[in-house]
């Protein structure tokens, strides 16, 4: 089912950090002066890490843009893909917000989502911002748990639920068996529903999966499905990038076509060391991480948070 376009440019994550290698050598005074060594040999790694790019984050979207346009006009099927540099997250929440007022969702959930990680290390307080929303499994989890007409994976990489069928139990079950937490069911409620005038951008027509909805309370279609990121299909189908990747202010979030060798997704991403999630899974996800860490901070990586 699923149609593997993974980027050989990617390089496999080592496992490596700080962290684990203390917490592997022991503890007392020897394990304090072989950190300090491998926190040494880590900062001069870290001196030879790219910097994050310079552009501005408009700039970047710009050029994004520019080749979600030349991958449509090419007519050939692309590989969509999904790159986050968490060195340039700074947790401001604005592509949750962008998500939400581009995809109606009600209080049991949003598609996107800012996870905040603090880090009590060193002398001052430190925090990883790391986005997140449906990774687009290759081999996915939530599809291996309900009937195979429910969840479906498009030639591009998008998995696309059928809301007319992946409803009650199938969705609790697809819910539960996303190891990501990226499904949330539809309760059938808005914000405002208890006010004196329900909100009309809570009960706007909108477009998901190729259909277009109204989150009504009482006459709600979508009560009781199970929903989820879609890369924003809706827009890509008409030449506009995800919500979430025009919105993102510190220029963190890249998209693009992996088939597309001239794209800026397969510059950023050529020779870089990625993190994946649950890779262990073999899920193949198509929202990846940069895995490096902040040029001051060697020893703060995905590992700090992921063995
Ligand atoms: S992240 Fe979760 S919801 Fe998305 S495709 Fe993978 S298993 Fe399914
Ligand atoms: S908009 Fe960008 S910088 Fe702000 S939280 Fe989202 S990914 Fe991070």
């Amino acid at each position: 089912m699923a149609s593997e376009n993974e980027n050989p440019a990617l390089k496999p994550t080592p496992r490596r950090g700080f962290l684990q290698t203390l917490a592997g050598v022991g503890s007392g005074a020897v394990a304090a002066a072989v950190g300090w060594k491998v926190l040494q040999s880590q900062r001069a790694e870290a001196a030879s890490i790219p910097p994050p790019l310079a552009e501005s984050s408009g700039s970047v979207v710009l050029r994004m843009q520019q080749d979600l346009e030349v991958t449509l006009a090419g007519g050939k099927t692309p590989s969509w893909l999904m790159v986050v540099d968490t060195r340039k997250c700074i947790g401001c929440d604005a592509c949750a917000v962008a998500c939400r007022a581009e995809n109606p969702t009600g209080p049991a959930g949003n598609f996107r989502r800012v996870i905040k990680k603090d880090l009590p290390i060193g002398p001052r307080p430190w925090a990883i911002y790391k986005p997140a929303n449906c990774l687009q499994c290759d081999d996915p989890p939530c599809a291996r748990a309900v009937p195979e007409d429910m969840i479906l994976k498009r030639s591009d990489g998008i998995v696309e639920f059928d809301y007319d069928k992946l409803k009650g139990p199938s969705a609790q079950a697809a819910a539960r068996a996303c190891p990501f937490g990226a499904i949330h069911v539809d309760d059938g409620k808005t914000f405002t529903q208890s006010t004196p005038r329900p909100q009309d951008y809570e009960l706007r027509p909108f477009v998901e999966n190729g259909k277009t909805y109204s989150r009504k309370p009482g006459a709600n279609p979508l009560q009781g499905a199970a929903r989820k990121c879609t890369f924003c299909s809706h827009l890509l189908d008409v030449g506009v990038l995800p919500a979430c990747v025009t919105t993102c202010v510190g220029g963190a979030m890249y998209f693009g076509d992996a088939n597309n060798p001239g794209s800026l997704i397969s510059e950023v991403t050529q020779g870089r060391r990625v993190f994946r999630g649950h890779q262990n899974l073999g899920v193949k996800p198509r929202v990846i991480y940069f895995e490096e860490s902040m040029p001051d901070t060697p020893h703060i990586d995905c590992s700090a948070c992921h063995s």
